[in-house]
């Protein structure tokens, strides 16, 4: 009964990724800006969602509800929401100066992929510690964006990304962001999952096992206190780390250390792999910064990443619906 209940679950969730991925690669071609429902209302998917009741569809009571009801209508009403956000993404990317609008990403896997540390980045005996990886494994056409250290407290950066709805996490450093914890609780506000980054940014590897402690367990105390929540992703600095470093890591909770296959500056991207390329699931990395750091401000780092990405054709997705 459970199993068959699961399966059932699992083939609606199917069905409406499939749809929803379709949805979305219309959007992308920007074929479905005429806004008709009807054109792109799905047919009901056979004996999909058996024994659901069945639910009013978007239109409540008017003619062609009736149509609109049971799985098919939930289908309708996710199609509708998924155009309604990306047209508001739309006119978001024309007030920011983006040339293309972001693409929308998938709906986030039903089951979390399992990650493995990356090949030539293992520790010995590190088989059972958090995985250190710099892609997620996924064949979706999406990358994760993720912003390091907390120098530069932009607010236009908040306005910027909620509007154009592209998720993105931080990963915080304490010596850098305690002249303002604020500005990340407004971001935590919007939607944004903060992370660990030790607490002075210190080079790990040339730390002893109890100081390595306080950089990282420090860091988590001080995240949970702030923001209420105590972080499952861990960044080192520089991306250097050893055994004891993820030996702390997991010791304080941390579940997971996400690195990068790209970096993002202002007027350039930087990128891991030879051929200079993004892949599905790839982690791109970028600063707090602003312009007495580098080329640019926060929004300009923002407009360049994104045309990399939307024109190479991927959408930007959450990492904790992944990790
Ligand atoms: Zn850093």
């Amino acid at each position: 009964m459970q199993l068959v209940r699961q399966k059932g679950k699992l083939r609606a969730y199917r069905v409406r990724a499939a749809l929803a991925a379709l949805v979305v690669a219309s959007l992308g071609s920007g074929c479905a800006a005429d806004g008709s429902s009807e054109a792109s209302r799905p047919a009901a998917p056979a004996g999909s969602a058996a024994g659901q009741p069945a639910q009013k569809g978007p239109q409540g009571g008017k003619p062609g509800a009736q149509d609109a009801a049971g799985p098919a209508g939930a289908l309708s009403a996710y199609v509708e929401k998924v155009k309604r956000k990306q047209k508001a993404r739309a006119v978001a990317a024309k007030k920011w100066g983006l040339v293309r609008t972001p693409l929308a990403a998938p709906p986030p896997p039903a089951v979390k992929p399992k990650i493995t540390t990356r090949k030539g980045f293992e520790v010995k005996g590190g088989e059972d510690l958090p995985p250190v990886f710099t892609t997620v494994p996924t064949k979706e056409k999406v990358v994760f964006l993720t912003i390091d250290d907390g120098a530069e407290k932009d607010p236009e950066l908040l306005r910027m990304m909620s509007e154009l709805q592209i998720p993105y996490s931080a990963f915080l450093s304490d010596y850098v962001i305690d002249d303002d914890y604020g500005y990340f609780e407004k971001m935590q506000d919007r939607g944004v999952a903060l992370h660990n980054h030790t607490l002075n940014h210190r080079y790990l590897p040339g730390l002893s096992y109890s100081a390595q402690k306080r950089e990282i367990c420090g860091q988590q105390e001080k995240l949970e206190k702030r923001y209420g929540t105590r972080p499952r992703l861990m960044r080192p600095p520089y991306g250097n780390y050893n055994r004891d470093t993820l030996r702390v890591a997991e010791k304080c909770g941390i579940e997971a250390v996400p690195l990068w296959a790209a970096e993002a500056f202002p007027d350039h991207m930087e990128w891991r792999e030879w051929d200079r390329d993004l892949h599905p699931g790839d982690i791109i990395l970028t600063h707090f910064r602003g312009k007495g750091d580098w080329k640019g401000t926060m929004p300009d780092m923002i407009r360049r990443v994104m045309e990399t990405v939307t024109s190479k054709g991927y959408a930007v997705a959450r990492l904790e619906d992944y990790v």
